[in-house]
């Protein structure tokens, strides 16, 4: 019997593309850099001693050797000149976040902007889906603000249970409805100032209520998606959700940060995931610089992460 021998599938990779694990350490920084400069000086140096083998004349041409020169500039353009928010990286990020996520919106279930302030406070420190698993059945049960208003949170309790701190996002939502009836004619504001005085509600809240239920633009929704991937591509360094949304409304125009937030949110639950991004499915890979990703085409920034 003859024994056939089966060859291993090679597998090829796209030229230029340099893949690989990056270390969590974020040491690979400026690594590409390093190898530019190192290879032009040993370039340099082979070049040089032939030269100079030739007579006195080749030390003044070592000294105006354009292959040092130029990779001198490179690497300082590389370690100096890199503005992670400069507008034209910027653009590039929403371009491609358009292509990728063209027609995202929010993904909690609602029918008015009330239902969507109760979702939204639902939603804390708990999953879309799960809140979405739970309204529809509270919306049947109490289906206007003053119905919510009449009761206790104690009452709310159990209905939203599976949502996590429950008891805290009872009183938060009773206590909104008990305001919007007392002090706003029983509609939602769509004003910052006056939803930020309702019980439970900070800015997150507010913008999602004023971008998704009445189209306002007033801010950038920073919810934990948000949060991590904008300091993983760099868009701040920040960490307070208040300081990331004010460096975010300066590079990010106006009319964009309403499906921005919703891009980067559904981005975060797709792709750049928590604790294992899938950095080599990423449209944005190669102009992401992050520590953590797992697979990178280009340098990493070790101050680039989560
Ligand atoms: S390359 Fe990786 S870390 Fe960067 S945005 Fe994409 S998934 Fe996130």
């Amino acid at each position: 019997m003859s024994a056939i021998l089966v060859q291993p599938e090679r597998i090829v990779m796209p030229r230029g593309l340099v893949p690989r694990q990056p270390a969590r350490t974020g040491r690979q920084d400026k690594v590409r850099v390093a190898r530019t400069l190192m290879s032009a000086k040993s370039d340099h140096q082979q070049s040089a001693s032939s030269r100079d083998a030739r007579g006195p004349k080749g030390a003044a041409e070592r000294k105006a050797s354009p292959s040092l020169a130029k990779a001198q500039k490179k690497a300082a353009t590389s370690a100096k000149g890199y503005n992670p928010v400069a507008p034209e990286r910027v653009a590039e990020i929403l371009k491609r976040l358009n292509q990728l996520y063209p027609d995202v919106t929010c993904a909690l279930t609602h029918a008015s902007a009330w239902e969507l302030l109760v979702a939204t406070i639902l939603s804390a420190q708990s999953t879309d889906v799960n809140v979405n698993r739970v309204t529809p059945e509270l919306f049947r049960k109490y289906p206007t603000v003053q119905a919510f208003a009449a009761i206790t949170p104690e009452q709310l309790e159990p209905d939203v249970r599976s949502t996590g701190f429950f008891r805290n996002k009872s009183k938060s939502v009773v206590g909104a409805a008990k305001k919007i009836v007392a002090e706003f004619g029983g509609q939602v504001p769509d004003d910052i100032d006056k939803l930020l005085t309702l019980p439970g509600v900070a800015r997150k809240t507010a913008n999602v209520v004023l971008g998704t239920g009445f189209k306002k633009a007033e801010g950038v929704v920073v919810d934990t998606h948000v949060h991590r991937i904008s300091r993983r591509l760099e868009l701040t360094k920040e960490d307070d959700p208040q300081k990331i949304e004010r460096d975010l409304m300066k590079i990010i125009p106006r009319d964009r940060w309403i499906l921005f937030s919703h891009q980067i949110i559904w981005h975060g639950r797709k792709l750049c995931i928590a604790r294992k991004p899938k950095c080599a499915e990423c449209a944005l890979e190669n102009i992401c610089h992050a520590a953590d990703k797992t697979w990178s085409t280009v340098e990493i920034h070790k101050g680039a992460k989560a």
